[in-house]
């Protein structure tokens, strides 16, 4: 979904850190979920405790991570940042745990992926702050429990799905993060080009934003790559002209859909004659996970007005045909 994310280089990570929102008042959109954070950290801040247990689910690049990090921050705790496929055992884990000072948080991206043993084991030190750890090994092998000091488990996941009844059912808080909209995404471009002390257009970082599928981590990198054509190009600050040349040399999509988007559609179109058809189906046709369709691609697909969800399936709609210019079956060209 974002090659991006994988393909950053050490300069570019450090870009992206510098970008990083610290404190909530830097954090654009998200209202609600801010609102309820700002008033929960308070409390906790007030009575002296560590914050409630924290899952934050939606799609890669919204600012799951972003989010923990202004959450210790406004707690004035640190943070220990792991991921579900890392933790292998449980042994793993009680390394992480038994570090943490009082109020102190754990931060587990892809929580969905645990293995169930991890999961297990993390039940009782959310809920009670204790552990079991195995002293010894052989025939003197035992097991003491041990006390934790009470710490905020920070869990974030783009699957939601995944998660079992009782791992979701330990956490306090529970938000899901929206897709930016291109007003939201504009804020955001604004503030990351006088970082990088980039002059830009309002109608310029309009351009970034609006083809940047919703998500600040695209608009960053596609800010960042445009900067690269000004610079080349241009006199180094960015304009709409500017922007829509690095785009389109960049062959980014005019709504910002990716190629995955762009391929369940066209696929939907193609094979299934724009629907309705399951996403099982949808799934197998384009190779891709059926959860990962569901929770991933779909939210913005048919935020976006490309796809609508019936009883009978998926479907396309007329601006996925006119979007990728395509005849609608029995109709002329929309
Ligand atoms: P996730 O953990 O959900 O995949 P991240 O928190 O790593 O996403 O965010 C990706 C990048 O997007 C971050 O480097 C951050 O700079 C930027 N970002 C995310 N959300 C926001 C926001 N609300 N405001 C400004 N920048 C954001």
């Amino acid at each position: 979904l974002d090659p991006d994310a994988e393909r950053l280089s050490p300069a570019e990570r450090e870009i992206e850190k510098v970008l990083r929102p610290q404190a909530f008042e830097d954090f654009t959109g998200q209202h609600k979920i801010l609102e309820n954070l700002r008033i929960f950290v308070q409390a906790a801040r007030l009575r002296g405790e560590a914050l409630d247990h924290v899952l934050l689910h939606g799609p890669p690049g919204l600012g799951k991570t972003t989010l923990s990090h202004i959450i210790a921050n406004e707690m004035g705790v640190n943070i220990k940042i792991t991921s579900g496929p890392v933790l292998d055992k449980p042994g793993d884990l009680a390394g992480l745990l038994t570090n943490l000072e009082t109020g102190d948080i754990l931060f587990i991206d892809e929580i969905h992926r645990l293995s169930p043993l991890v999961e297990e084991y993390l039940y009782s030190a959310m809920e009670d702050f204790k552990i079991d750890i195995m002293l010894e090994t052989g025939p003197n092998a035992r097991s003491v429990q041990i006390s934790l000091n009470p710490f905020t488990l920070v869990g974030a996941t783009t699957r939601s799905g995944l998660l079992t009844a009782p791992l979701r059912a330990r956490f306090g808080i529970n938000s899901r993060l929206q897709y930016y909209d291109a007003k939201l995404l504009t804020t955001i471009v604004l503030r990351s080009s006088s970082i990088l002390k980039t002059p830009i257009t309002d109608e310029g970082a309009y351009e970034i934003a609006r083809r940047s599928r919703g998500t600040p981590r695209i608009a960053n990198a596609l800010l960042r790559r445009t900067r690269d054509f000004a610079q080349i190009k241009g006199n180094g600050s960015i304009d709409t002209e500017i922007a829509r040349y690095a785009l389109n040399a960049l062959n980014v999509d005019e709504h910002g859909l990716d190629e995955m988007d762009n391929r369940i559609l066209t696929t939907i179109i193609d094979k299934f004659k724009g629907g309705p058809v399951g996403l099982k189906t949808i799934a197998t046709a384009v190779g891709e996970d059926e959860g990962t369709i569901e929770e991933v691609y779909e939210p913005f697909l048919i935020q976006e007005g490309f796809l609508m969800r019936t009883s009978r399936g998926r479907e396309v709609t007329d601006l996925a045909y006119r979007h990728l210019g395509k005849m609608k079956p029995g109709g002329a060209q929309t």
